[in-house]
């Protein structure tokens, strides 16, 4: 076990400025009206840097830098921008161990989990693009005797990407690493939440990339995040957040016909079927896992398996374990590597959850374990921690359709293989789903049947680089990791060529 002392405090690894400008151009710059804001630490509940103020004058700033070093990067090799992909994700693992106490200051989230997934999973995203882009080619195709078509790979330009607060760092490095490798340039909004771990890892990695490459513009939604999805001059915009927020971008999008890409929301189903039961072995074991994984990153997760439903035949049983484990769930210091579940990003979060709680004992639904506020003591009564929660209810309550993004779990029963695909397919959202069951020929039905971008079959929040994540229906449009993702981020430049001697023959 290692407690990881607070930035700030004697014997930190990670130490933060205590004011951060925007970085614009290579460099940290005061924001154009000189406005910044408080940032502080779920952990404690205390501000710990502050942060610029972006307005719609610094935007418009990192995006004319931004298309000033789009002139030279765009004529870099493939082959010279994987190098730098490749130096950037060397250079974060040189630090891992910094990075990840920094990210979990900054979001609340425990250390084992910023150490062993989100920081290493972000350093193999730059290295996964780095590699699929050296595999990427281009096509030729004969289309007679004397004429050729030639297909090139070619970038954007300038893109927008704006960003939430639930995987800082991670989440910029979704949207970062095929950005850069596809030759873009790019201004990112990192979440009001949690602006200052990107900054830190700017401070570690910026020097890799030419100026201007990479520009991040701090702020809040209507003052920073809108001038930047509405830019005239951008050529795409990539958001994650919220399903109300991205109607907004889609719109301010549309004004200059730009693509897009959203990452939204989720009410994500975990099926358990009654052969899951069968034994209790190690199987049974993971399964019982799945169950818990709801409370990972304090339920902060868009792919949150928030909805549990267990078939009826071992409801009693499954679920009287599944809440044991949920009871065993170590809660604490962030910065201690036992700790399983820290701290909400928030205090608006916080009080959103609590007041879910609220909302489920009204409808009715039993509160099975926790459905509180936590009191962790000390310095740490300050901070905004939740105790896991499982709720018995049914699939019409709102804590079973409404996305509460946080540790809480409502569970219910279904009969037969049809009842659990209709219960799982009801609801707004398509983002994420479990199915767990022994049967080979079980698993690949429900799967299929199921309305979502990414159904883990017996296991749950792994997120591989090189596997496609996003929405069906209103969780999103478009997809990110694979290398598919390069082609969100480029546009096919085709020549075709004639060879012929003499004219077509037309005129
Ligand atoms: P949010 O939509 O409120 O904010 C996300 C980002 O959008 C922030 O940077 C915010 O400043 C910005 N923003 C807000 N209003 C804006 C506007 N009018 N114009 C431009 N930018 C604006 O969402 P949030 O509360 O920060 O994040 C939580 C949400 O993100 C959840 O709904 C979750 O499901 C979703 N999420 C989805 C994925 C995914 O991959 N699908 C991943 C993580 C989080």
């Amino acid at each position: 076990m290692t407690v990881y002392s607070q930035p700030g405090q004697p014997g930190a690894i990670a130490n933060y400025r205590d004011r951060y400008g925007h970085y614009i151009g290579g460099e940290f710059v005061e924001p154009a009206k000189g406005e910044y804001f408080e940032n502080p630490t779920p952990i404690t509940g205390k501000t710990f840097t502050e942060v610029g103020r972006g307005t719609s004058e610094d935007i418009d700033r990192a995006v004319d830098v931004a298309w000033k070093a789009f002139d030279s990067w765009k004529r870099t090799s493939p082959a010279e921008r994987a190098v730098i992909l490749n130096k950037i994700a060397d250079r974060m693992e040189q630090n891992l161990e910094q990075i990840a106490v920094a990210e979990t200051w900054e979001n609340g989230k425990p250390v084992r989990e910023t150490l062993n997934a989100d920081i290493p999973l972000a350093i193999d995203h730059f290295r996964y693009f780095a590699g699929a882009l050296r595999a990427q080619e281009g096509g030729i195709s004969q289309i007679d005797e004397n004429t050729v078509a030639y297909h090139f790979h070619e970038p954007l330009g300038v893109v927008g990407q704006i960003i939430p607060w639930n995987f800082p760092i991670l989440m910029a490095t979704w949207k970062l690493a095929p950005a850069l490798a596809a030759g873009n340039c790019v201004v990112l909004k990192p979440a009001e939440q949690t602006p200052a771990s990107i900054l830190f890892l700017i401070e570690i990695i910026g020097d890799l990339l030419p100026a201007g490459v990479l520009n991040i513009v701090n702020g809040f939604g209507i003052e920073a995040g809108a001038p930047l999805a509405s830019h005239p001059r951008i050529r795409k915009i990539a958001f994650t957040g919220e399903t109300t927020t991205g109607r907004l971008i889609m719109q301010y999008a549309s004004q200059n016909l730009i693509p897009v890409t959203l990452e939204l929301g989720g009410k994500s189903p975990n099926i358990f079927f009654e052969d899951v039961a069968r034994e209790k072995d190690s199987y049974y074991d993971k399964a019982q896992e799945g169950f818990a994984m709801f409370a990972l990153n304090q339920g902060e997760v868009c792919t949150c398996p928030s909805r549990a439903l267990i078939q009826r035949s071992i409801y009693d049983g499954f679920l009287a374990d599944g809440v044991e484990r949920v009871k065993r769930i170590k809660q604490g210091n962030p910065l201690d590597t036992d700790t399983m579940i820290g701290a909400q990003a928030s205090n608006d979060q916080l009080e959103k959850i609590l007041s879910y709680m609220d909302i489920g004992r009204a409808e009715g639904a039993k509160v099975l374990t926790g459905g509180e506020r936590a009191d962790l003591g000390g310095d740490l009564s300050g901070g905004y921690y939740v105790t896991p929660t499982v709720f018995e209810g049914n699939n019409s309550m709102r804590i079973f359709q409404e996305e509460i993004f946080g540790p809480v779990l409502a569970v219910t029963s279904f009969e037969t293989y049809d009842d659990a695909i209709a219960t799982a397919n009801d609801t707004l959202y398509g983002l994420g789903s479990g199915v767990w069951s022994r049967s080979a020929d079980i698993c690949y039905r429900a799967g299929r049947a199921i309305e979502a971008g990414r159904v883990w079959t017996n296991t749950y929040h792994q997120y591989p680089a090189h596997a496609a994540f996003g929405g069906y229906k209103q969780s999103g449009i478009g997809r990110e990791n694979h290398r598919m993702m390069l082609d969100h981020y480029q546009q096919t430049k085709n020549l075709l060529v004639s060879y012929a001697e003499g004219p077509q023959g037309f005129f």
